[in-house]
Protein backbone atom coordinates (compact mmCIF):
# COMPACT_ATOMS: atom_id res chain seq x y z
CA UNK A 1 0.00 0.00 0.00
CA UNK A 2 1.71 3.43 -0.75
CA UNK A 3 2.00 6.40 1.70
CA UNK A 4 -1.25 8.74 2.64
CA UNK A 5 -1.03 12.13 1.45
CA UNK A 6 0.12 13.85 4.35
CA UNK A 7 3.14 11.57 4.61
CA UNK A 8 4.20 12.21 0.76
CA UNK A 9 3.57 15.89 1.22
CA UNK A 10 6.07 15.55 4.10
CA UNK A 11 8.39 13.41 2.26
CA UNK A 12 8.62 15.97 -0.58
CA UNK A 13 9.87 18.64 2.06
CA UNK A 14 12.20 21.08 0.25
CA UNK A 15 11.90 19.26 -2.74
CA UNK A 16 12.08 20.79 -6.14
CA UNK A 17 8.94 22.18 -6.47
CA UNK A 18 8.15 20.43 -10.17
CA UNK A 19 7.72 17.55 -7.88
CA UNK A 20 4.39 18.57 -7.25
CA UNK A 21 3.18 16.65 -9.97
CA UNK A 22 4.07 13.46 -8.77
CA UNK A 23 1.15 13.72 -6.62
CA UNK A 24 -1.46 13.84 -9.55
CA UNK A 25 -4.21 11.50 -8.56
CA UNK A 26 -6.55 10.55 -6.26
CA UNK A 27 -5.96 10.02 -2.46
CA UNK A 28 -7.65 8.77 0.38
CA UNK A 29 -8.31 11.14 3.64
CA UNK A 30 -8.96 9.92 6.94
CA UNK A 31 -12.71 11.66 7.15
CA UNK A 32 -13.49 9.27 3.97
CA UNK A 33 -13.20 12.04 1.78
CA UNK A 34 -11.29 12.22 -1.74
CA UNK A 35 -9.16 14.75 -2.51
CA UNK A 36 -7.85 14.75 -6.02
CA UNK A 37 -5.05 16.88 -7.29
CA UNK A 38 -6.66 16.92 -10.85
CA UNK A 39 -3.26 19.12 -12.32
CA UNK A 40 -0.23 20.12 -10.68
CA UNK A 41 1.45 23.24 -10.61
CA UNK A 42 4.67 23.96 -12.46
CA UNK A 43 6.18 26.58 -10.72
CA UNK A 44 5.14 28.98 -7.89
CA UNK A 45 3.94 31.60 -10.47
CA UNK A 46 2.67 29.33 -12.81
CA UNK A 47 -1.58 29.12 -12.70
CA UNK A 48 -2.69 27.42 -9.78
CA UNK A 49 -2.98 23.78 -9.06
CA UNK A 50 -6.69 21.83 -9.64
CA UNK A 51 -7.54 20.20 -6.39
CA UNK A 52 -11.16 18.30 -6.49
CA UNK A 53 -12.91 16.91 -3.10
CA UNK A 54 -15.72 13.82 -3.18
CA UNK A 55 -17.67 13.80 -0.59
CA UNK A 56 -18.89 10.35 -0.96
CA UNK A 57 -22.99 10.32 -0.67
CA UNK A 58 -23.20 9.04 3.10
CA UNK A 59 -21.07 11.44 4.47
CA UNK A 60 -22.51 14.26 2.50
CA UNK A 61 -25.84 13.35 3.67
CA UNK A 62 -28.43 15.11 1.60
CA UNK A 63 -31.89 13.74 1.51
CA UNK A 64 -32.76 12.70 -1.76
CA UNK A 65 -35.23 15.22 -2.54
CA UNK A 66 -32.89 18.33 -2.63
CA UNK A 67 -30.73 16.61 -5.36
CA UNK A 68 -33.13 14.74 -7.15
CA UNK A 69 -34.23 16.74 -10.34
CA UNK A 70 -31.17 18.94 -12.57
CA UNK A 71 -32.57 22.15 -11.09
CA UNK A 72 -32.17 21.08 -7.76
CA UNK A 73 -28.74 20.01 -8.20
CA UNK A 74 -27.93 23.15 -9.89
CA UNK A 75 -29.03 25.36 -7.31
CA UNK A 76 -27.74 22.46 -3.99
CA UNK A 77 -24.66 22.84 -6.15
CA UNK A 78 -24.46 26.80 -6.13
CA UNK A 79 -25.40 26.90 -2.64
CA UNK A 80 -22.89 24.49 -1.61
CA UNK A 81 -19.96 26.47 -3.40
CA UNK A 82 -20.75 29.44 -1.85
CA UNK A 83 -20.37 27.96 2.08
CA UNK A 84 -17.12 26.49 0.73
CA UNK A 85 -16.05 29.80 -0.23
CA UNK A 86 -16.97 31.18 2.80
CA UNK A 87 -15.19 28.44 4.47
CA UNK A 88 -11.78 29.05 3.29
CA UNK A 89 -12.02 32.67 2.68
CA UNK A 90 -9.35 33.06 4.96
CA UNK A 91 -6.72 30.89 3.27
CA UNK A 92 -5.40 32.99 0.49
CA UNK A 93 -3.73 30.18 -1.42
CA UNK A 94 -7.41 28.24 -1.66
CA UNK A 95 -9.78 29.54 -4.05
CA UNK A 96 -13.24 28.44 -4.77
CA UNK A 97 -15.46 30.15 -7.50
CA UNK A 98 -18.70 30.88 -5.72
CA UNK A 99 -20.65 33.05 -8.23
CA UNK A 100 -22.70 35.78 -7.74
CA UNK A 101 -26.10 36.72 -7.71
CA UNK A 102 -27.26 34.31 -10.13
CA UNK A 103 -27.69 30.44 -9.76
CA UNK A 104 -25.61 28.88 -12.91
CA UNK A 105 -24.14 25.70 -13.43
CA UNK A 106 -20.27 25.74 -12.80
CA UNK A 107 -17.61 23.33 -12.51
CA UNK A 108 -16.86 24.27 -8.67
CA UNK A 109 -19.62 22.15 -7.21
CA UNK A 110 -21.63 19.35 -8.31
CA UNK A 111 -23.85 17.38 -6.84
CA UNK A 112 -24.15 13.89 -8.62
CA UNK A 113 -27.39 12.27 -9.75
CA UNK A 114 -27.34 8.77 -9.25
CA UNK A 115 -26.30 9.18 -4.85
CA UNK A 116 -26.30 12.61 -3.84
CA UNK A 117 -22.49 12.97 -3.42
CA UNK A 118 -20.57 15.98 -3.68
CA UNK A 119 -17.58 17.31 -5.72
CA UNK A 120 -15.60 20.55 -4.81
CA UNK A 121 -13.51 21.50 -7.24
CA UNK A 122 -11.09 24.33 -6.62
CA UNK A 123 -8.01 26.44 -7.33
CA UNK A 124 -4.78 25.90 -5.20
CA UNK A 125 -1.75 27.49 -4.92
CA UNK A 126 0.70 25.09 -3.84
CA UNK A 127 2.83 26.25 -1.07
CA UNK A 128 6.98 26.71 -1.65
CA UNK A 129 9.96 27.87 -0.07
CA UNK A 130 11.17 29.46 -3.57
CA UNK A 131 11.27 26.91 -6.13
CA UNK A 132 11.65 24.36 -3.33
CA UNK A 133 8.15 22.65 -1.86
CA UNK A 134 7.06 23.60 1.65
CA UNK A 135 5.85 20.38 2.43
CA UNK A 136 4.44 21.34 6.18
CA UNK A 137 2.38 23.91 4.46
CA UNK A 138 1.02 21.95 1.85
CA UNK A 139 0.38 19.19 4.71
CA UNK A 140 -1.61 21.93 6.27
CA UNK A 141 -3.54 23.12 3.56
CA UNK A 142 -4.22 19.96 1.99
CA UNK A 143 -4.88 17.28 4.62
CA UNK A 144 -6.20 19.65 7.52
CA UNK A 145 -7.53 22.80 6.03
CA UNK A 146 -9.51 21.73 3.09
CA UNK A 147 -11.06 18.40 4.35
CA UNK A 148 -12.32 21.03 8.02
CA UNK A 149 -13.36 22.90 5.07
CA UNK A 150 -15.29 20.31 3.21
CA UNK A 151 -16.43 18.97 6.24
CA UNK A 152 -17.99 21.97 7.20
CA UNK A 153 -19.83 22.86 3.88
CA UNK A 154 -20.38 20.04 1.85
CA UNK A 155 -22.25 18.03 4.41
CA UNK A 156 -25.95 18.19 5.32
CA UNK A 157 -25.72 17.82 9.20
CA UNK A 158 -23.54 20.81 9.13
CA UNK A 159 -25.10 22.94 7.43
CA UNK A 160 -28.48 25.13 8.00
CA UNK A 161 -31.50 23.22 6.60
CA UNK A 162 -33.96 25.57 6.28
CA UNK A 163 -31.57 28.11 4.30
CA UNK A 164 -30.45 25.37 2.08
CA UNK A 165 -33.90 24.52 1.29
CA UNK A 166 -35.11 27.71 0.34
CA UNK A 167 -32.27 28.01 -1.51
CA UNK A 168 -32.93 25.18 -3.48
CA UNK A 169 -37.23 25.94 -3.43
CA UNK A 170 -36.11 29.94 -4.89
CA UNK A 171 -34.54 28.56 -7.72
CA UNK A 172 -36.93 25.95 -8.21
CA UNK A 173 -39.73 28.38 -8.31
CA UNK A 174 -37.62 30.83 -10.65
CA UNK A 175 -37.48 27.82 -13.05
CA UNK A 176 -41.16 27.09 -12.32
CA UNK A 177 -42.15 30.79 -13.03
CA UNK A 178 -39.98 30.92 -16.05
CA UNK A 179 -41.57 27.50 -17.95
CA UNK A 180 -45.27 28.78 -17.42
CA UNK A 181 -44.49 31.96 -19.40
CA UNK A 182 -45.22 30.60 -23.06
CA UNK A 183 -48.25 28.79 -21.90
CA UNK A 184 -49.44 32.74 -20.38
CA UNK A 185 -48.45 34.39 -23.47
CA UNK A 186 -45.77 36.14 -21.80
CA UNK A 187 -42.08 36.83 -22.64
CA UNK A 188 -41.87 37.78 -19.00
CA UNK A 189 -43.00 38.03 -15.29
CA UNK A 190 -42.00 40.85 -12.75
CA UNK A 191 -43.38 40.24 -9.33
CA UNK A 192 -45.15 42.43 -7.22
CA UNK A 193 -42.27 43.33 -4.45
CA UNK A 194 -39.40 42.86 -6.62
CA UNK A 195 -36.21 44.74 -5.95
CA UNK A 196 -34.65 45.56 -9.34
CA UNK A 197 -32.44 48.37 -8.79
CA UNK A 198 -28.98 47.44 -8.04
CA UNK A 199 -26.49 48.71 -5.74
CA UNK A 200 -24.15 50.15 -8.29
CA UNK A 201 -22.78 49.57 -11.80
CA UNK A 202 -20.78 47.59 -10.72
CA UNK A 203 -22.26 45.97 -7.64
CA UNK A 204 -25.05 43.74 -8.86
CA UNK A 205 -26.33 42.98 -5.31
CA UNK A 206 -29.72 45.00 -4.37
CA UNK A 207 -30.30 48.30 -3.93
CA UNK A 208 -30.58 48.57 -0.15
CA UNK A 209 -31.49 52.15 0.59
CA UNK A 210 -34.67 54.17 1.98
CA UNK A 211 -35.18 55.33 -1.66
CA UNK A 212 -35.63 51.64 -3.34
CA UNK A 213 -39.57 51.66 -4.76
CA UNK A 214 -40.68 47.59 -4.98
CA UNK A 215 -42.12 46.93 -7.46
CA UNK A 216 -46.20 46.60 -7.79
CA UNK A 217 -48.18 45.42 -11.12
CA UNK A 218 -50.33 47.43 -12.91
CA UNK A 219 -53.59 46.06 -12.80
CA UNK A 220 -54.10 45.65 -16.32
CA UNK A 221 -51.20 43.60 -16.86
CA UNK A 222 -51.97 41.68 -13.68
CA UNK A 223 -50.95 38.02 -13.64
CA UNK A 224 -51.05 35.25 -10.68
CA UNK A 225 -49.20 32.40 -10.84
CA UNK A 226 -49.15 29.11 -8.85
CA UNK A 227 -45.46 28.23 -7.75
CA UNK A 228 -44.25 24.89 -5.95
CA UNK A 229 -43.05 26.19 -2.88
CA UNK A 230 -44.07 30.26 -2.78
CA UNK A 231 -47.74 29.11 -3.85
CA UNK A 232 -49.72 32.08 -4.90
CA UNK A 233 -47.73 35.09 -7.00
CA UNK A 234 -48.72 37.95 -8.08
CA UNK A 235 -46.87 40.42 -10.41
CA UNK A 236 -46.85 41.75 -13.71
CA UNK A 237 -47.02 39.82 -17.14
CA UNK A 238 -44.88 41.07 -20.41
CA UNK A 239 -47.19 39.83 -22.93
CA UNK A 240 -46.15 38.65 -26.50
CA UNK A 241 -46.30 41.22 -29.23
CA UNK A 242 -44.90 44.54 -29.12
CA UNK A 243 -43.70 45.94 -26.13
CA UNK A 244 -43.00 49.71 -25.45
CA UNK A 245 -41.40 51.06 -22.32
CA UNK A 246 -41.68 54.82 -21.68
CA UNK A 247 -41.85 57.46 -19.22
CA UNK A 248 -39.65 60.29 -18.52
CA UNK A 249 -35.99 59.90 -18.06
CA UNK A 250 -34.30 58.49 -14.67
CA UNK A 251 -37.75 56.94 -14.11
CA UNK A 252 -36.64 53.47 -14.28
CA UNK A 253 -36.95 52.50 -17.66
CA UNK A 254 -33.38 50.55 -17.91
CA UNK A 255 -33.86 49.31 -14.62
CA UNK A 256 -36.52 47.34 -15.61
CA UNK A 257 -34.96 46.34 -18.82
CA UNK A 258 -31.73 45.21 -17.47
CA UNK A 259 -34.29 42.98 -15.05
CA UNK A 260 -36.03 41.20 -17.83
CA UNK A 261 -31.78 40.62 -19.37
CA UNK A 262 -31.03 38.67 -16.58
CA UNK A 263 -34.43 37.22 -16.26
CA UNK A 264 -33.32 34.09 -18.10
CA UNK A 265 -30.97 33.41 -15.03
CA UNK A 266 -32.35 32.28 -11.42
CA UNK A 267 -31.26 34.36 -8.38
CA UNK A 268 -30.36 33.68 -5.02
CA UNK A 269 -32.75 34.36 -2.28
CA UNK A 270 -32.80 38.03 -1.23
CA UNK A 271 -31.70 39.23 -4.78
CA UNK A 272 -35.16 41.49 -5.10
CA UNK A 273 -35.13 39.54 -8.79
CA UNK A 274 -35.87 35.92 -7.73
CA UNK A 275 -39.49 36.19 -9.17
CA UNK A 276 -38.32 38.75 -12.15
CA UNK A 277 -38.16 35.81 -14.89
CA UNK A 278 -38.09 36.59 -19.08
CA UNK A 279 -38.46 33.58 -21.55
CA UNK A 280 -34.90 31.70 -21.94
CA UNK A 281 -34.86 32.66 -25.53
CA UNK A 282 -34.55 36.00 -24.62
CA UNK A 283 -31.63 38.53 -26.48
CA UNK A 284 -30.50 42.03 -25.41
CA UNK A 285 -29.59 43.66 -28.42
CA UNK A 286 -27.63 46.98 -28.53
CA UNK A 287 -25.42 48.67 -30.80
CA UNK A 288 -21.99 48.24 -31.39
CA UNK A 289 -19.96 49.77 -33.47
CA UNK A 290 -16.52 48.81 -34.72
CA UNK A 291 -17.84 45.27 -34.61
CA UNK A 292 -16.99 42.74 -37.69
CA UNK A 293 -19.90 41.16 -39.35
CA UNK A 294 -19.84 38.03 -41.74
CA UNK A 295 -21.87 37.38 -44.22
CA UNK A 296 -25.44 38.80 -42.88
CA UNK A 297 -28.62 39.41 -44.71
CA UNK A 298 -29.46 42.80 -43.76
CA UNK A 299 -31.45 44.32 -46.18
CA UNK A 300 -34.48 44.53 -44.51
CA UNK A 301 -32.66 46.97 -42.32
CA UNK A 302 -29.92 48.74 -44.65
CA UNK A 303 -29.73 48.63 -48.33
CA UNK A 304 -28.11 50.98 -50.98
CA UNK A 305 -25.17 51.95 -49.01
CA UNK A 306 -23.18 54.75 -51.06
CA UNK A 307 -20.49 52.10 -51.82
CA UNK A 308 -22.48 49.58 -53.22
CA UNK A 309 -22.00 46.70 -50.92
CA UNK A 310 -24.67 43.97 -50.62
CA UNK A 311 -26.37 43.92 -47.79
CA UNK A 312 -28.30 40.85 -48.08
CA UNK A 313 -25.04 39.21 -47.97
CA UNK A 314 -23.18 42.13 -46.06
CA UNK A 315 -19.83 41.82 -43.89
CA UNK A 316 -17.62 44.37 -42.99
CA UNK A 317 -14.41 44.46 -40.45
CA UNK A 318 -15.71 47.89 -38.94
CA UNK A 319 -19.85 48.17 -38.73
CA UNK A 320 -21.88 51.20 -37.93
CA UNK A 321 -23.59 51.86 -35.05
CA UNK A 322 -26.81 51.02 -37.25
CA UNK A 323 -25.36 47.95 -39.32
CA UNK A 324 -24.03 46.46 -36.47
CA UNK A 325 -26.90 46.58 -34.87
CA UNK A 326 -28.90 45.23 -37.64
CA UNK A 327 -26.61 42.02 -37.91
CA UNK A 328 -26.73 41.61 -34.43
CA UNK A 329 -30.92 41.34 -34.78
CA UNK A 330 -30.82 39.07 -37.78
CA UNK A 331 -28.10 37.13 -35.59
CA UNK A 332 -30.30 36.44 -32.78
CA UNK A 333 -33.03 35.89 -34.79
CA UNK A 334 -31.05 33.10 -36.29
CA UNK A 335 -29.34 31.58 -33.27
CA UNK A 336 -33.31 31.15 -31.99
CA UNK A 337 -34.38 34.02 -29.91
CA UNK A 338 -38.19 34.63 -29.53
CA UNK A 339 -37.88 37.67 -27.40
CA UNK A 340 -36.09 41.20 -28.24
CA UNK A 341 -34.57 43.10 -25.64
CA UNK A 342 -33.74 46.28 -26.40
CA UNK A 343 -32.92 50.01 -24.75
CA UNK A 344 -32.79 53.45 -26.18
CA UNK A 345 -29.55 54.06 -23.95
CA UNK A 346 -27.68 51.52 -25.99
CA UNK A 347 -29.68 51.90 -29.51
CA UNK A 348 -28.88 53.35 -32.69
CA UNK A 349 -31.20 55.84 -33.22
CA UNK A 350 -31.23 56.11 -37.00
CA UNK A 351 -31.91 52.29 -36.94
CA UNK A 352 -34.89 52.68 -34.52
CA UNK A 353 -36.82 55.73 -35.91
CA UNK A 354 -37.32 58.08 -38.92
CA UNK A 355 -39.98 60.55 -38.79
CA UNK A 356 -42.06 62.29 -41.24
CA UNK A 357 -40.14 65.43 -41.10
CA UNK A 358 -36.71 63.59 -41.67
CA UNK A 359 -38.90 61.90 -44.47
CA UNK A 360 -40.05 64.87 -45.88
CA UNK A 361 -36.41 65.75 -45.91
CA UNK A 362 -34.24 62.93 -47.17
CA UNK A 363 -35.96 60.87 -49.59
CA UNK A 364 -36.15 57.35 -49.40
CA UNK A 365 -33.57 56.54 -51.94
CA UNK A 366 -30.85 58.46 -50.39
CA UNK A 367 -31.29 57.04 -46.96
CA UNK A 368 -29.96 53.62 -46.37
CA UNK A 369 -31.74 52.55 -43.39
CA UNK A 370 -34.76 51.21 -42.79
CA UNK A 371 -35.95 51.53 -39.31
CA UNK A 372 -37.33 49.07 -36.95
CA UNK A 373 -40.55 50.50 -36.30
CA UNK A 374 -41.72 49.43 -39.77
CA UNK A 375 -40.54 45.80 -39.76
CA UNK A 376 -40.93 45.25 -35.91
CA UNK A 377 -44.80 44.09 -36.19
CA UNK A 378 -44.05 41.27 -38.97
CA UNK A 379 -41.02 40.02 -36.71
CA UNK A 380 -43.65 38.80 -34.23
CA UNK A 381 -46.98 37.92 -36.64
CA UNK A 382 -44.52 36.20 -39.30
CA UNK A 383 -41.98 35.10 -37.06
CA UNK A 384 -43.09 34.85 -33.64
CA UNK A 385 -40.35 37.33 -32.28
CA UNK A 386 -41.84 39.35 -29.50
CA UNK A 387 -39.63 42.98 -28.35
CA UNK A 388 -39.57 45.08 -25.25
CA UNK A 389 -38.63 48.30 -26.33
CA UNK A 390 -37.24 50.65 -23.93
CA UNK A 391 -38.10 54.36 -25.55
CA UNK A 392 -38.54 57.93 -24.22
CA UNK A 393 -37.67 59.80 -26.87
CA UNK A 394 -40.05 59.35 -29.76
CA UNK A 395 -43.48 58.43 -30.59
CA UNK A 396 -43.36 56.57 -33.36
CA UNK A 397 -43.84 53.12 -32.06
CA UNK A 398 -47.36 54.67 -30.02
CA UNK A 399 -48.53 53.02 -33.52
CA UNK A 400 -47.38 49.94 -33.30
CA UNK A 401 -47.23 48.73 -30.47
CA UNK A 402 -49.24 46.31 -28.76
CA UNK A 403 -49.14 47.38 -25.41
CA UNK A 404 -47.57 50.33 -23.81
CA UNK A 405 -46.08 50.59 -20.55
CA UNK A 406 -45.48 53.50 -18.51
CA UNK A 407 -42.91 54.33 -16.22
CA UNK A 408 -43.34 57.09 -13.65
CA UNK A 409 -41.65 57.39 -10.40
CA UNK A 410 -40.64 53.68 -10.58
CA UNK A 411 -43.84 52.91 -10.70
CA UNK A 412 -45.68 51.28 -14.25
CA UNK A 413 -48.77 51.75 -15.20
CA UNK A 414 -50.89 50.87 -18.63
CA UNK A 415 -51.12 53.57 -20.89
CA UNK A 416 -51.71 51.45 -23.65
CA UNK A 417 -55.15 53.13 -24.49
CA UNK A 418 -53.56 56.71 -24.27
CA UNK A 419 -51.13 55.73 -26.67
CA UNK A 420 -53.99 54.83 -29.21
CA UNK A 421 -55.70 57.98 -29.04
CA UNK A 422 -52.86 59.80 -29.28
CA UNK A 423 -51.74 57.65 -31.99
CA UNK A 424 -54.77 57.58 -34.00
CA UNK A 425 -53.96 61.55 -35.37
CA UNK A 426 -51.68 60.64 -37.84
CA UNK A 427 -48.08 62.47 -38.20
CA UNK A 428 -48.11 61.72 -42.12
CA UNK A 429 -45.24 59.16 -41.73
CA UNK A 430 -45.17 56.43 -43.95
CA UNK A 431 -43.63 52.90 -43.46
CA UNK A 432 -41.11 52.16 -45.25
CA UNK A 433 -41.18 47.92 -45.45
CA UNK A 434 -44.06 45.94 -45.49
CA UNK A 435 -42.47 42.72 -42.96
CA UNK A 436 -39.08 41.55 -42.04
CA UNK A 437 -38.22 38.42 -44.65
CA UNK A 438 -36.43 36.35 -42.23
CA UNK A 439 -32.95 35.61 -42.37
CA UNK A 440 -30.60 33.65 -44.09
CA UNK A 441 -29.02 30.34 -42.55
CA UNK A 442 -25.10 30.43 -42.34
CA UNK A 443 -22.91 27.76 -42.26
CA UNK A 444 -19.81 28.54 -39.96
CA UNK A 445 -16.33 26.94 -41.15
CA UNK A 446 -14.25 25.28 -38.62
CA UNK A 447 -11.48 25.90 -40.12
CA UNK A 448 -11.39 29.67 -39.09
CA UNK A 449 -12.66 28.40 -35.35
CA UNK A 450 -9.71 26.85 -34.35
CA UNK A 451 -9.05 27.06 -30.72
CA UNK A 452 -5.63 25.90 -30.97
CA UNK A 453 -2.00 27.82 -30.81
CA UNK A 454 1.03 25.36 -30.98
CA UNK A 455 -1.08 22.58 -31.04
CA UNK A 456 -3.57 22.93 -26.93
CA UNK A 457 -6.14 24.79 -27.16
CA UNK A 458 -5.99 27.83 -25.48
CA UNK A 459 -9.16 29.57 -23.88
CA UNK A 460 -9.13 32.76 -21.49
CA UNK A 461 -11.32 35.14 -20.18
CA UNK A 462 -9.94 38.66 -19.29
CA UNK A 463 -13.04 39.57 -17.25
CA UNK A 464 -16.76 39.52 -18.71
CA UNK A 465 -15.42 41.49 -21.90
CA UNK A 466 -13.03 39.59 -23.73
CA UNK A 467 -12.26 35.86 -25.00
CA UNK A 468 -8.80 34.81 -25.90
CA UNK A 469 -9.79 31.81 -28.16
CA UNK A 470 -6.97 30.74 -29.87
CA UNK A 471 -5.38 33.68 -31.60
CA UNK A 472 -8.34 35.53 -31.76
CA UNK A 473 -9.23 38.20 -29.24
CA UNK A 474 -13.03 38.09 -28.87
CA UNK A 475 -14.76 41.38 -27.66
CA UNK A 476 -18.13 40.42 -25.72
CA UNK A 477 -18.53 43.87 -24.01
CA UNK A 478 -21.61 43.72 -26.68
CA UNK A 479 -22.88 40.93 -25.59
CA UNK A 480 -24.64 41.74 -22.04
CA UNK A 481 -26.23 39.08 -20.80
CA UNK A 482 -23.20 37.19 -20.19
CA UNK A 483 -23.73 37.22 -16.18
CA UNK A 484 -20.37 36.29 -14.82
CA UNK A 485 -16.93 36.11 -15.86
CA UNK A 486 -16.72 32.61 -15.83
CA UNK A 487 -19.11 32.16 -18.27
CA UNK A 488 -16.88 33.49 -20.67
CA UNK A 489 -14.50 30.64 -19.95
CA UNK A 490 -17.46 28.37 -20.47
CA UNK A 491 -18.32 30.06 -23.64
CA UNK A 492 -14.91 29.49 -25.07
CA UNK A 493 -14.87 26.15 -23.95
CA UNK A 494 -18.21 25.33 -25.60
CA UNK A 495 -17.10 26.77 -29.06
CA UNK A 496 -14.24 24.65 -28.94
CA UNK A 497 -16.37 21.51 -28.09
CA UNK A 498 -18.87 22.41 -30.54
CA UNK A 499 -16.01 22.83 -33.27
CA UNK A 500 -14.52 19.24 -31.93
CA UNK A 501 -17.59 17.57 -31.60
CA UNK A 502 -18.09 18.33 -35.00
CA UNK A 503 -21.39 20.29 -34.60
CA UNK A 504 -20.09 22.99 -36.57
CA UNK A 505 -18.80 20.68 -39.22
CA UNK A 506 -18.89 23.10 -42.28
CA UNK A 507 -21.92 21.63 -43.68
CA UNK A 508 -24.57 22.36 -40.76
CA UNK A 509 -26.05 25.64 -40.47
CA UNK A 510 -25.44 27.07 -36.94
CA UNK A 511 -28.72 26.97 -36.10
CA UNK A 512 -28.73 23.35 -36.13
CA UNK A 513 -25.22 23.09 -34.53
CA UNK A 514 -26.41 24.88 -32.05
CA UNK A 515 -29.11 22.71 -31.53
CA UNK A 516 -26.56 19.59 -31.32
CA UNK A 517 -24.37 22.02 -28.53
CA UNK A 518 -27.09 22.90 -26.31
CA UNK A 519 -27.92 19.40 -25.21
CA UNK A 520 -24.02 19.13 -24.27
CA UNK A 521 -24.21 22.44 -22.32
CA UNK A 522 -25.79 21.28 -19.55
CA UNK A 523 -26.04 17.52 -19.64
CA UNK A 524 -23.27 16.60 -21.21
CA UNK A 525 -19.47 16.92 -22.32
CA UNK A 526 -19.09 20.61 -21.30
CA UNK A 527 -19.96 19.88 -17.68
CA UNK A 528 -17.11 16.89 -17.42
CA UNK A 529 -14.50 19.71 -17.92
CA UNK A 530 -12.76 19.15 -15.05
CA UNK A 531 -9.65 21.14 -14.80
CA UNK A 532 -11.12 24.72 -15.04
CA UNK A 533 -13.23 27.09 -13.36
CA UNK A 534 -15.86 28.12 -15.52
CA UNK A 535 -19.73 28.48 -15.69
CA UNK A 536 -22.13 27.00 -18.39
CA UNK A 537 -23.94 30.07 -21.13
CA UNK A 538 -26.64 29.73 -23.36
CA UNK A 539 -26.35 28.93 -26.74
CA UNK A 540 -26.72 32.55 -27.79
CA UNK A 541 -23.61 33.72 -25.42
CA UNK A 542 -21.82 31.72 -27.68
CA UNK A 543 -23.31 32.53 -30.78
CA UNK A 544 -22.62 35.99 -30.28
CA UNK A 545 -19.41 35.24 -29.17
CA UNK A 546 -18.74 33.15 -32.43
CA UNK A 547 -20.31 36.19 -34.33
CA UNK A 548 -17.85 38.08 -33.03
CA UNK A 549 -14.44 36.35 -33.80
CA UNK A 550 -12.82 38.27 -36.55
CA UNK A 551 -11.04 35.45 -38.52
CA UNK A 552 -14.82 33.57 -38.59
CA UNK A 553 -15.61 32.98 -42.38
CA UNK A 554 -19.37 31.51 -42.89
CA UNK A 555 -21.01 29.74 -46.00
CA UNK A 556 -24.30 30.06 -47.10
CA UNK A 557 -26.51 27.13 -46.18
P1 LIG B 1 -34.32 55.52 -17.08
O1 LIG B 1 -33.86 54.41 -17.94
O2 LIG B 1 -35.81 55.67 -17.08
O3 LIG B 1 -33.65 56.81 -17.39
P2 LIG B 1 -33.02 54.08 -14.93
O4 LIG B 1 -33.65 52.75 -15.01
O5 LIG B 1 -31.66 54.24 -15.48
O6 LIG B 1 -33.97 55.19 -15.55
O7 LIG B 1 -33.05 54.49 -13.40
C1 LIG B 1 -32.56 55.72 -12.92
C2 LIG B 1 -32.06 55.54 -11.50
O8 LIG B 1 -33.11 55.16 -10.64
C3 LIG B 1 -30.99 54.48 -11.35
O9 LIG B 1 -29.98 54.98 -10.50
C4 LIG B 1 -31.70 53.31 -10.71
O10 LIG B 1 -30.85 52.55 -9.90
C5 LIG B 1 -32.77 54.00 -9.90
N1 LIG B 1 -33.95 53.14 -9.76
C6 LIG B 1 -34.50 52.39 -10.72
N2 LIG B 1 -35.58 51.73 -10.25
C7 LIG B 1 -35.71 52.06 -8.96
C8 LIG B 1 -36.63 51.70 -7.92
N3 LIG B 1 -37.62 50.84 -8.14
N4 LIG B 1 -36.43 52.23 -6.70
C9 LIG B 1 -35.43 53.11 -6.49
N5 LIG B 1 -34.53 53.49 -7.41
C10 LIG B 1 -34.66 52.97 -8.63
MG1 LIG C 1 -32.49 54.49 -19.50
Amino acid sequence: TRRGLAEELAALEGAQYGRYKSLVGRWALPDGCTLELVRGQADPYAPPARIAVHMPAELAGFPRELWETATRRRALASYLARGADRAVRGEKALRVDAGGQEVLDRSSCSVDGRDGSVTLRLGAALPGHGRRIDGREAQRLLTRVLPDAAGRALRYGALDAEAVRRFVHTVEDSVALRDALPGLGLVGFVADGAVLPRRSGVDDRPARDSGVVPFASPPELRVTVELPHAGTVTGMGVPEGVNLVVGGGFHGKSTLLRALETGIWDHVPDDGRERVVSRSETVKLRAEDGRRVERVDVHAFVDHLPDGSDTADFSTENASGSTSQAASLCEAVEAGAKVLLIDEDTAATNLMIRDARMQALVAKDREPLTPLVDSIRSLHRDHGVSTVLVMGGSGDYLEIADRVLMMDAYRPSDVTKRAREIASVPTGRRAEAESFPGVVPRVPLPASLDAEVRGRPRIRARGEDVLSFGDHEVDLRAVEQISDPRQVTGIGLALELAVRRGHLDGERTLAAGLDLLEEELTTGALLSVRDEDFAVPRRFEVASALNRVRGLRMRRG
